[in-house]
Order: structure tokens, then C-alpha cells, then sequence
């Protein structure tokens, strides 16, 4: 059950206190039950002055701190998930339309996120700045010498994030600013914002961060952006559709603002024409294509929207899949039994629908015709729901719709293909650039000549094999260790990744002069 109170207020973190916003409030609701449970307004806050107490306050008390001192705050913000998990996964229940295992995903995503940087800042010790790569010999002898380094920029990092995470998006990103250096704003969306308002307000009371490190803007933006400048950073995850108005400011091109897009993806599955139905590989591409459906009822950035078998193989896969997905029970999430809730909003099912409109203006139903559903556990009428959705494309190439349009919901179109590896690759790349590709084959050559033909056009590859299957979370599941971010529609970004999303926060110097002056640095100096 929500812990939320009917109606809670919630407040922006911001200058080092909470501060409510005055004028009209936006209303947060149950999605499964449309009751109305918090509100928020940001309007009257000072948003230049918020920027300015993070970057002269935040700032130097983060960078003050060693890599190994900043893991450590990372770690107390990890176990204060954790040990408020079970309110926190109720919210997200509440306030997200989330089963438990939904919630689970977001929330304990966020403390192993954050634990995985706390652990890496523990690696890299007692130290305050990077060395990036090897020193290099500049002049006839070694002592002229030049080297890489890397400092925390000297502004704020502005997060401003999408609706469907709002545990994981906002520590994710926060665990990468912090680590790295820099004082992090963050902008959670407005519609499911209770979550990451609550975490917020127990790493405040818990009194883990130095004051200015992290500030919480529970609502609309205002004029938020235009106050970023040169040294600041903005990292925006949601619709491309935002992500182009933002890169389009005119203070975020006239100052060279830092920005990282993580946005729309068309994700594709690729089943190799070595898979036998039946065999371990067809039940983890099977599970894998469900699950990536129906978990977050398929709002996840990084979910399988589009699904290429041999031409052979059609039938079997769509009544393989068929069969899994009239086992989904679809209602109220807080019901027991309950395996896939609402999507999240009043918006996005307006949006599902109208995109499950245009697909069906191009493809065939397999599953789930256009989505209607009767949801248990709620009220007659009530709740945002929209049932899983298996399309048929028998023409790839003619069905443009599939390629070009991202339905935010549990969707997927099945589509033929040859076998041929590349011919795979190059349908993939219709979607003009994805945050994650997986491939299931057990045979090696087909499955390196994928990996070759994907790379270009996805953030990231999976490959589904038997001797994987018992230990993989599926494609869905974004790592701290690797990269997340894909070119293209995907928005050109690039997260986490252990050391690699860090570099977004940080300037990388060149400098270069004698070797002695350089001994202060970590690493060989020769
Ligand atoms: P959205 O409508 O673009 O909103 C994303 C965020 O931007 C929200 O916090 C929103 O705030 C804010 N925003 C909207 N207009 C703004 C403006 N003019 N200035 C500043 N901020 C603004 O996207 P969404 O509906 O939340 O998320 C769904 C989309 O996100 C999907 O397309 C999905 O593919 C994508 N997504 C991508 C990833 C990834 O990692 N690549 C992850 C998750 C989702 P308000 O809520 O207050 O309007």
C-alpha cells in the first residue's frame, strides 16, 4: 500500500532547504485506480539562485573530497534504499503503476547503481583527479612529456529524467555526477515523481551529502535551463521530441553547455537460424521478448519493440509467444497475482493507443488485437490499462511504421527475415540507431559476423546463448559496468559504464612540459 498520505505536498530540495511552490498544482495519480495521491508546484522558486548555491556550495565540498570519500557517501546513499525498501517499493506500486517486481527493478536498480560507483570510487583511492591514458614522450628525449587528465567541471550537472524510472534514472545518474564531482540537480517527471521525491528526502534527512551536492526539483522545469552555462552539464532521458527543444536552447549552444541524450529506441531481438524450438536458447529468447513486454508494461527505454525470426521459424515463434502472453494477468498492481499494471499515466495510455492505431494501419494482430483488456482488482472503468500487443509485419522493409514510431507500451511487432546475418542487421538499422540489439544464436560465425553488422546502429549487443541463459538478466537490464546509450534516434549518449560515463562530468586536459613538473600525478611517469 501507498505510504503517501491522500494528497501529500511535495516540495523542491533546492538552496538547502525544501522550498513548496506557489500558484496552480500538478496532481500525481494511481495509475491502476486513478485516485489522486500528491501534488506539486515549482512555480516561484528561484531556479538561477538554486543553480548557484549547487555550484558555490556543492561544488567545492564534493571536490574537496577524494574518489575514495565520494564512494563512500555513494555507499550511505545505497543502504538508505536499501533499508527504506519496502516503503519505497510500495510508492513506486502507488504512484507508478508498478508490480513488485517492477518496482524492484527500479528501486533495487538504484541502490546497486550506486553501490557499484561507491565501489569503483573505493578503486580508485585516495586521489583527486584521473589520469586518462598513457603519458606520451614529446620531445627528443623523455623529459618533454604530455598526459591526459581529468578534473571535475566546475558547474552543475542537470538531470532531468523520464517517467518510467524514477528510482534508477534519478541514481544512476546521480551516482556518476557525484563520483565524478560535480553537484547534481535533478529533475524527475512530473507524473511519477513521488519516488524520487521520497529518496530524496531520506538522503536529507540522513544528512549523507555535503549541503549543495544534490538538489530535487519535484515538478515543471520553469526556466530552469536557461540559467545553465559553460561549465554546467545537462542529462536528459526522456522523448526526442524534448531532447530536441533542449539541445536547441540558445544558452546551451551559445555556451557549449555539456549535454547527454539518452531517448526514444525501436530495441530489436534477432533470433539466429541455428535455434531450435524447444532448446534453451528459444526458451530464453521466449522469456526474454515477454518479459521485455510486460515488465513496467513495457515502458522501459530499452525493452524489445521489435522481434526478427527466419522466415521458417514465423508461426512457431507467434504461437510460442501467443501462449506466453494470454498467461499475463493485467490489473491493479497491488493486487496479488497481478503480472503486468497500467502504463503510467492518463497521457501515456492516450499515447499507447494512438500508436497501436498507426502500427495496426501497417501490420496484422497476432496477439492482443489493439490492446483492450479488462483489468482485474479495479474499479469499473478506472486505471490506464492497455493489454500486451503481439503485431505481424510480413514485409519488413514495407512496414515503415514499425521502424519509425516508438510505442511507450507492451508492444511488439514480429517480423520475417532470412537468416542471414547482415540482412538482420540492416532491418535492425531501419530504427535509425537503438540503445540495445540482442541476437540469440548458439553459432559462433553467425554470431560474430551480428556483432560486426549491429555495432554501428546500438549502444549495446546481447547475445542469448545456451551457455548464458541461467545467469542473464535479459536485454533490458541496463549495467553499471557497461555503457547505456545508442546512436542515432537513441539520442547519441552515452551513461554509466563504470569510468566511461564520467568523463561527461569531468574535463579531460591535455598538458604537457617536463617530466619533473609532472611527478605530482598518479601513474608511471615514465
Ligand atoms: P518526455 O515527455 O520527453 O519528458 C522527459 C522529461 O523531460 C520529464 O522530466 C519532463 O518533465 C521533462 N521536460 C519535458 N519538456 C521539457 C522542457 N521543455 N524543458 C525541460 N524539461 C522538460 O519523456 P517521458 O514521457 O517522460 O519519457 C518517455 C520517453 O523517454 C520515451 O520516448 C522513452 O523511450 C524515453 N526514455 C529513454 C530512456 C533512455 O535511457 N534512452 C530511458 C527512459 C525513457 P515533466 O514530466 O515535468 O513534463
Amino acid at each position: 500500500m501507498a505510504t503517501l498520505p491522500r494528497m501529500k505536498k511535495l516540495a523542491s530540495y533546492v538552496n538547502g532547504s525544501w522550498v513548496a511552490g506557489t500558484g496552480p498544482a500538478h496532481t500525481l495519480y494511481n495509475p491502476a485506480t486513478e485516485e489522486a495521491i500528491a501534488e506539486t508546484s515549482t512555480e516561484g522558486i528561484d531556479f538561477a539562485a538554486a543553480l548557484d548555491h549547487a555550484r558555490q556550495k556543492g561544488g567545492p565540498a564534493l571536490r574537496a573530497l577524494s574518489f575514495a570519500e565520494r564512494g563512500k557517501l555513494l555507499q550511505r546513499m545505497a543502504k538508505a534504499i536499501h533499508d527504506a525498501r519496502e516503503e519505497l517499493l510500495a510508492l513506486a506500486v502507488a504512484n507508478g503503476g508498478n508490480t513488485r517486481g517492477d518496482a524492484k527493478f527500479d528501486v533495487d536498480g538504484a541502490s546497486a547503481t550506486l553501490a557499484a560507483y561507491a565501489e569503483l570510487g573505493k578503486e580508485l583511492g585516495d586521489t583527486h583527479l584521473l589520469v586518462d591514458g598513457d603519458r606520451v614522450q614529446l620531445g627528443r628525449t623523455a623529459r618533454y612529456q604530455g598526459v591526459h587528465v581529468r578534473v571535475p567541471r566546475r558547474g552543475v550537472a542537470v538531470h532531468v529524467n523520464a517517467f518510467n524510472f524514477p528510482a534508477w534514472g534519478l541514481c544512476e545518474k546521480a551516482a556518476t555526477a557525484l563520483l565524478a564531482g560535480m553537484p547534481v540537480l535533478s529533475k524527475p517527471a512530473t507524473s511519477t515523481a513521488a519516488l524520487s521525491y521520497r529518496m530524496v528526502e531520506i538522503f536529507v534527512h540522513e544528512n549523507i551529502l555535503p549541503e549543495g551536492a544534490l538538489s530535487l526539483v519535484a515538478g515543471s522545469p520553469g526556466d530552469l535551463l536557461d540559467h545553465l552555462a559553460g561549465q554546467d552539464v545537462l542529462a536528459f532521458t526522456g522523448s526526442s521530441d524534448t531532447a530536441r527543444s533542449l539541445r536547441g536552447l540558445p544558452n546551451v549552444i551559445g555556451q557549449s553547455v555539456h549535454v547527454n541524450i539518452e531517448a526514444d529506441s525501436l530495441n530489436a531481438a534477432v533470433l539466429a537460424p541455428d535455434v531450435e524450438p524447444g532448446s534453451e536458447t528459444w526458451q530464453l529468447f521466449l522469456v526474454d521478448v515477454v518479459r521485455d513486454m510486460t515488465q513496467k508494461a513495457g515502458q522501459k527505454c530499452t525493452a524489445i519493440r521489435r522481434v526478427f525470426v527466419p522466415e521458417a521459424r514465423f508461426d512457431q515463434v507467434a504461437e510460442a509467444l501467443g501462449e506466453r502472453l494470454g498467461a499475463i494477468r493485467v490489473g491493479n498492481p497491488a493486487e496479488q497475482g497481478v503480472t503486468m499494471g497500467p502504463v503510467s499515466s492518463a497521457a501515456q495510455l492516450r499515447d499507447v493507443r494512438s500508436g497501436i492505431e498507426r502500427l495496426a494501419s501497417q501490420t496484422e494482430a497476432l496477439f492482443g488485437g489493439t490492446g483492450e483488456v479488462t483489468p482485474v482488482g479495479v474499479p469499473a472503468g478506472k486505471g490506464y490499462f492497455v493489454g500486451p500487443v503481439l503485431r505481424a509485419a510480413r514485409d519488413p522493409r514495407a512496414a515503415r511504421v514499425v521502424h519509425e514510431h516508438e510505442v511507450f507500451g507492451p508492444v511488439v511487432t514480429l517480423m520475417p527475415y532470412s537468416g542471414d546475418a547482415d540482412e538482420a542487421a540492416e532491418l535492425v538499422a531501419l530504427g535509425s540507431g537503438g540503445l540495445v540489439a540482442s541476437a540469440y544464436a548458439d553459432e559462433r560465425d553467425w554470431a560474430q559476423a551480428a556483432i560486426l553488422a549491429l555495432a554501428p546502429w546500438n549502444g549495446r549487443i546481447y547475445l542469448g546463448s545456451a551457455k548464458m541463459a541461467a545467469q542473464s538478466m535479459g536485454p533490458g537490464t541496463v549495467l553499471a559496468s557497461l555503457v547505456h546509450g545508442g546512436p542515432g534516434r537513441a539520442g547519441g549518449g552515452e551513461e554509466l559504464g563504470g569510468l566511461r560515463g564520467m568523463a561527461l562530468y569531468q574535463q579531460r586536459t591535455a598538458v604537457q612540459g617536463d617530466k619533473g613538473m609532472l611527478k605530482f600525478l598518479p601513474g608511471k611517469d615514465d
